[in-house]
């Protein structure tokens, strides 16, 4: 940072210089986690730190502000903590404040916790809540609806009518709704029974106990919504499709310390990478360990393998391998895994490999015409109600919000070569069409792992919230000492 920003601060305040502002776009647990570790890095010289985030409180973000009893975490307890150096502090916190008392489903025979989604977000509010009430972050309820850079730093406007000045601004708004597919979209719409966003408080409401259900989506999102559907006494068929209709895995029956080494000697090719993780796996067979262990450790060492593939190869890898990085990766709870078990032993659960090829409406009912994979053949089937689980659509980030695209036309963001998400420097700043750097805008969480690699679950967000908090502290000091 910005030169232009000390002379700013400097040149308002001859006497007094004035704290630096330090804006957050997004209030879930990146933005949370930014605002969080870039107080306790910067205690006693503090700049302002103001969060934008819509929701009622910090640090829940779309994930973890969920009333919903059958979203549970994905991750154990003991590896989800906001502090990249203590894994187990919030399974500590869980059992500190009895946070599960009413739900002892949460807890394993091995003693592993899952408790419901929403006791995460408690937890990272709880952290947030001391430095909301000093005063050391504050809470701007609205929406972000303009970003300029006025020369000296950033001017945002707000849904509320609000003007703020930031001399840095990091932009941790993560998922976009999800977007159904067009077609779809067009033909079911209307239709009292087609669900194109779970996210929507009560979306499933509208499906009726015998419906016959048609899931777009096989990953996380669809295992929730068909664990939802069992909870909320549900007990027609449902198909669910995906291309390649892989299931999200479960957990490993023990837990296991992550195994083998993908860094030693880098893969500089996505085939090179896939022959190592597959050999890595039969090693860990051969141990008495599981493929968990092993993509596990994939994921731990994930930004430095990630960052010797070149972008060819990282390209080759989200179009041909993503699917079943994600099955494996993203695992589900044990209890939303039984669920989908005990649905699809009843015979009401078919998993298929297959895409809508067609769908028209005949009253209440959606005819569908479903492709299977290396099918010659469609198959026509009825159902009262759609689902969409696609999940976020991150490759299409810059148009979901006006003011993402009005900073792509200025030229200073950027969708990341491998579609994942924004394109950013290794400093997590944000990389323009062109490659231009801007010091003073950065990118918190998800959004930048076209450039970090793993980057979607903690602990990898926690360890990138203090990442970018520090690239954060250092800039403020070193326009401080100038
Ligand atoms: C349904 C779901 C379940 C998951 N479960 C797990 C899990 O169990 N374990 C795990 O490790 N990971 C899980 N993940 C992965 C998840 O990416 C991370 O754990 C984490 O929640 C990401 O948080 P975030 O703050 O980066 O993003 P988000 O949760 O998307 O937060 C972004 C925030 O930005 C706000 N925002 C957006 N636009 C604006 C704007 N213009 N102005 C102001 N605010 C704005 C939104 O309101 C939102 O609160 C899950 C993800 C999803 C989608």
């Amino acid at each position: 940072m910005p030169a232009d920003m000390q002379s700013k601060i400097q040149s308002s305040t001859q006497q007094k210089p004035r704290r630096p502002v330090v804006a957050i776009i997004g209030g879930g647990v990146s933005g949370g986690g930014v605002a969080y570790h870039l107080v306790k890095l910067t205690d006693g010289d503090a700049p302002e730190i103001k969060v934008f985030e819509p929701r009622p409180m910090l640090g829940r973000g779309l994930a973890y502000d969920t009333a919903d009893p059958a979203h549970r975490i994905n991750v154990p307890a003991a590896k989800m903590s906001l502090q990249p150096d203590d894994a187990e502090e919030f399974q500590r916190w869980v059992e500190a404040n009895h946070a599960v008392r009413d739900d002892p489903e949460a807890r394993r025979e091995n003693g592993q916790l899952f408790p419901r989604r929403r006791v995460f977000g408690d937890y990272v509010g709880s952290l947030l809540q001391p430095f909301l009430k000093s005063g050391a972050i504050a809470h701007r309820r609205a929406t972000v609806t303009a970003l300029r850079h006025n020369g000296d730093g950033w001017t945002i406007l707000d849904d509320k009518g609000g003007r703020t000045e930031a001399d840095i601004v990091a932009i941790a708004t993560s998922h976009p709704p999800p977007v159904a597919p067009g077609r779809l979209a067009a033909i079911l719409g209307d239709h009292p029974r087609f669900v194109a966003d779970t996210t929507k408080p009560g979306a499933l409401e509208v499906v009726r106990p015998g419906d016959r259900v048609l899931v777009i989506g096989n990953g996380l999102t669809a295992a929730d919504v068909i664990a939802s559907l069992a909870r909320n006494g549900h007990e027609g068929p449902i198909v669910a499709i995906s291309r390649r209709g892989l299931r999200s895995r479960g957990h490993a029956a023990i837990a296991q310390e992550p195994f083998g080494d993908f860094v030693a000697e880098l893969s500089f090719s996505a085939v090179a990478l896939l022959r190592k993780v597959k050999l890595t796996i039969r090693q860990a067979a051969e141990q008495g360990m599981t493929w968990h262990a092993v993509i596990d450790q994939v994921r731990t060492q994930g930004h430095d393998l990630w960052r010797a593939l070149p972008v060819a190869e990282r390209q080759r890898i989200v179009r041909h391998l993503r699917p079943f990085w994600d099955v494996h990766r993203f695992r589900i709870a044990p209890q939303v895994e039984a669920a989908l078990d005990t649905a699809i032993d009843a015979g009401r659960l078919e998993i298929l490999a297959a895409s809508v090829a067609g769908a028209e409406i005949d009253g209440e009912t959606i005819r569908v015409s479903l492709q299977p994979r290396r099918a010659r053949e469609s198959r026509t089937q009825e159902f009262d109600a759609v689902i969409v689980t696609t999940g976020p659509a991150h490759g299409g980030i810059l148009q979901t919000q006006p003011w993402l695209s009005e900073l792509e036309r200025e030229g200073y963001l950027a969708l990341d070569p491998s579609g994942l998400g924004l394109a950013c420097s290794e400093h997590s700043e944000a990389m323009g069409p062109d490659g231009r750097v801007t010091p003073s805008l950065l990118i918190s969480g998800p959004l930048a792992r076209g450039t970090f690699g793993e980057l979607m679950g903690l602990p990898q967000i926690s360890e990138h919230a203090l990442f970018v908090a520090r690239e954060i502290a250092e800039k403020l000091k070193t326009a401080a000492a100038r």
